[in-house]
């Protein structure tokens, strides 16, 4: 950027701010189906965006300045404990926060246990906290028919020095609710990532869902996160962590008295920070009430339904597990779905590609939302016709010894602009049309690992300035 030499005008900078995301996705309407969630209500999202920035410049580093952010987290944290069991919470940013925070409170009420038990479904939050705050993780398998957490593959990794074990409702790679009753009797604190189900499936099971109790009602669940600016429909950077013992939600919180400066004590990761996300959320839930979560609940249930149907019914893909949510993952013997998401992508839709892992195969996903059932037949003609055209051009098959180059190569040797020749030759474009079924399958035939050091770089050359 050039720095300009005098200001610009507020018309000027959002002129050119529409002219910049001129190739962004579209936020509204469902035809990206994950990133976004749109309640298909413009007049929430504007409330929403009112609020947001009546707080933008309100900071929470200090409540007993501003107050208003206190009465207003009250609100939202007690909205969300109604909904799931009680507990005290802290809003935070989003869900990696939520989960830094439960994993950080659970390290430190059991100190000289240092390690996490997971089902390999579990979010990569969980894998980047350990890194953060200095602990091990265990991966456990999951069972590969129905890609529910196995709970007793998980007591046979438990032993003196786990600190937590983690059940995901729903996991998001396959929408489905692991066994929290039983992992949470395992004896070990529990943290319960409802993250994404939080605030969908208790909406789901008025509509009429089979949803089995996955919160802190059920005995032996010590924590749970749930994000609101995902099925709550607020804008981001919205989440709330809730503990049973409100000691655990003190364990969160960090304070520093060991400087000349301001008295310092954080319940998040974050110091400073607007309130602008906090005002937002609880705008959303205002402009929703208990009615509109529940009509958008049907809908959601509705459509996925519908998807689940359709999907069943188009020759070639087959829908894995038995999702209770509305996150549909799909896969073929048939067709290569990365060239299937490309292809659709062509038809104006974003179906996300997830790879193939732990004996899961690789699989397209799809977050159904409030705003989903108005589009759904749409949706599913989309992905017939991305199917067949997926059929005649096969799949994408790197070039012979590619996938060994790659494998082999000294990526330290090399800089953001040597790489990005690298990536753009392998089909991977920085500017145009992403075509990702190459790249896509690059990546999946390498090990986790190699996978982590390619993206990396994949970003940095990305976001090089030169
Ligand atoms: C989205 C999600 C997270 C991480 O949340 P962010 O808001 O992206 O940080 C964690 N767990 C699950 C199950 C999720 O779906």
């Amino acid at each position: 950027m050039d720095l300009p030499e005098s200001g610009r005008s507020a018309e000027d900078l959002l002129a050119e701010l529409a002219r910049l995301r001129g190739r962004d996705l579209p936020v509204r309407g469902g035809r990206v189906t994950a990133y976004v969630y749109d309640t298909g209500r413009p007049e929430v999202h504007e409330a929403a965006a009112r609020a947001y920035l009546e707080l933008l410049e309100v900071n929470m580093l200090d409540p007993t300045a501003f107050p208003s952010v206190v009465a207003m987290e009250r609100q939202v944290v007690g909205a969300v404990a109604d909904l799931l069991g009680g507990g005290h919470g802290i809003f935070t940013s989003g869900g990696t926060e939520s989960i830094m925070l439960a994993v950080k409170a659970a390290r430190d009420a059991s100190p000289g246990r240092g390690t996490l038990v997971l089902p390999v479904t579990a979010h990569p939050a969980f894998h980047k906290a350990a890194h953060y705050l200095g602990l091990r993780v265990r991966q456990v398998p999951v069972d590969l028919e129905t890609f529910r957490a196995d709970p007793a593959a998980m007591a046979k990794a438990v032993d003196e020095t786990t600190c937590l074990v983690v059940a995901s409702a729903p996991a998001y790679p396959h929408g489905v609710v692991d066994p929290v009753a039983e992992i949470a009797a395992l004896g070990v604190p529990c943290h319960v990532d409802a993250c994404v189900g939080g605030w969908l499936l208790p909406w789901l099971r008025e509509a009429g869902a089979d949803v089995p109790a996955f919160d802190l009602t059920v005995p032996g669940v010590t924590s749970i996160s749930c994000d609101l600016h995902k099925f709550g429909y607020a804008p981001k950077g919205a989440s709330v962590v809730l503990f049973r013992d409100p000691a655990w939600r003190r364990r969160a919180y960090f304070a520093s008295a060991a400087w000349p400066g301001y008295t310092l004590v954080n319940p998040t990761v974050q110091s400073a920070r607007t309130a602008g996300p906090l005002a937002g959320a609880w705008a959303t839930l205002q402009a929703l009430g208990r009615e509109g979560y529940r009509e958008l609940g049907r809908a959601t249930l509705e459509a996925t339904r519908r998807l689940r149907a359709g999907l069943a019914a188009i020759p070639g893909l087959r829908v894995l597990g038995d999702p209770q949510s509305s996150l549909v993952a799909f896969a073929s013997a048939e067709v290569d779905v990365f060239v299937l998401a490309d292809e659709a992508r062509k038809l104006g839709w974003l179906l996300q590609p997830q790879l193939s892992f732990a004996g899961i195969p690789k699989n397209l996903h799809v977050t159904v939302t409030g705003v989903t059932l108005a589009g759904v037949e749409a949706m599913l003609e989309a992905i017939a016709a991305a199917t067949e055209a997926a059929r005649r051009r096969g799949p994408a098959v790197p070039p012979e010894g590619l996938v060994e180059l790659v494998a082999g190569l000294d990526l330290d040797a090399l800089d953001d602009g040597q790489f990005a020749e690298l990536a753009a030759s392998a089909g991977a474009d920085f500017d145009g049309e992403p075509e990702m079924a190459m790249v896509n399958a690059i990546l999946d035939a390498l090990p986790p690992r190699l996978r982590e050091a390619v993206l990396v770089r994949f970003f940095s050359a990305l976001y090089a300035t030169g």
